[in-house]
């Protein structure tokens, strides 16, 4: 097959419609390295060659056009997304802005593994928002993979480019596609069908509510001390580990924000809390233990009074 994207010298992916033609597009094979001519004649569809005439390198349209979409995403910097009630909700942005314009990004990264999940990207905001964006091409999220999304409160947006196959590509309907338009991206999980146990749980009961909520035993939140600040680690009702600093020191404000992004905690303004998916709870409590340790704090563990949510 012959390709029809090239890396130029930035080192950036280039479909063969974006470059000069002939060996002054400058690129090099994705696969192989070797230099690239674009070929961009009126009888064959344009495409890449190798310079020296070999036999094209087999590459795969779909894998390129994730690394594509992830380009234009990191470039612009942004990506603006439908943002429906339960999705700002979980978030903990504006709910409501029905559609947003998501930027600030402290990283985003390709086929990180989550567990059992291992999103096509994943995006932090400089907020602490963190999801994962996943490009359907030929391949859709079924049902267990947003279940696996689901389980680990890992908000997924689907981008559908199935539409740019090697011979509809267009880079900027394209570009478009990706970073402005909405109308082929939905949000996976949270949303409406699905159930969502997050947000309202978190909201503490009215004293007027009719329904007589099941007494619940909770177990006491653990405390660190972190020079000597109060750092509360509460096991949230789904699973999750809600992160506060209680006593304010932006040092240990920093160290507590640290701590959580790093294991893809999001920021719930609401509560003036990180959230630390369920998976990663035993990584984050070593990891604030050590820093508290570091610090030459002792660690200790909270009597059990009663601490309403
Ligand atoms: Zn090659």
């Amino acid at each position: 097959m012959s390709s029809h994207f090239g890396l130029d010298k930035f080192n950036l992916l280039r479909h063969v419609s974006e470059v000069e033609r002939g060996l002054a597009c400058d690129c090099r094979c994705v696969v192989c390295q070797e230099p690239l001519v674009a070929r961009q004649g009126d009888v064959r569809e344009h495409h890449f060659a190798h310079a020296s005439n070999r036999e094209p390198c087999v590459s795969n349209h779909e894998s390129l056009l994730h690394h594509y979409a992830k380009q234009l995403i990191e470039m612009a910097g942004y990506i603006t997304v439908p943002m429906p009630e339960v999705v700002a909700t979980h978030l903990g942005v504006d709910p409501a802005v029905p559609v947003m314009r998501l930027s600030r990004f402290s990283s985003i990264e390709a086929e990180v593994s989550l567990g059992p999940v291992r999103p096509d990207l994943l995006v932090t905001t400089a907020e602490g928002v963190t999801f994962a964006i996943e490009v359907a091409y030929s391949s859709f999220c079924d049902l267990v993979k947003i279940g696996e999304f689901r389980a680990q409160g890992l908000p997924v947006l689907e981008i559908d480019l199935s539409r740019f196959t090697p011979e509809q590509f267009d880079a900027d309907d394209v570009q478009h596609a990706v970073l402005n338009a909405i109308d082929k991206k939905s949000w996976l999980w949270p949303n409406r069908e699905a159930e969502l146990p997050e947000p309202v749980s978190i909201i503490p009961m009215s004293p007027d509510c009719a329904v007589e909520p099941p007494p619940k035993i909770r177990k006491p939140p653990e405390v660190i001390l972190i020079s000597g600040r109060m750092v509360e680690l509460r096991l949230l009702d789904w699973g999750d580990l809600a992160i506060r600093t209680v006593s304010f020191d932006p040092d240990v404000v920093g160290i507590v924000k640290g701590v959580a992004k790093s294991f893809n905690g999001r920021y719930n303004p609401k509560f003036k809390n990180w959230i630390v998916p369920k998976w990663a709870i035993e990584l984050a409590k070593a990891e604030l233990h050590k820093r508290a340790n570091d610090l030459e704090i002792v660690v200790r563990q909270k009597p059990p009074v009663d601490h309403p949510q």
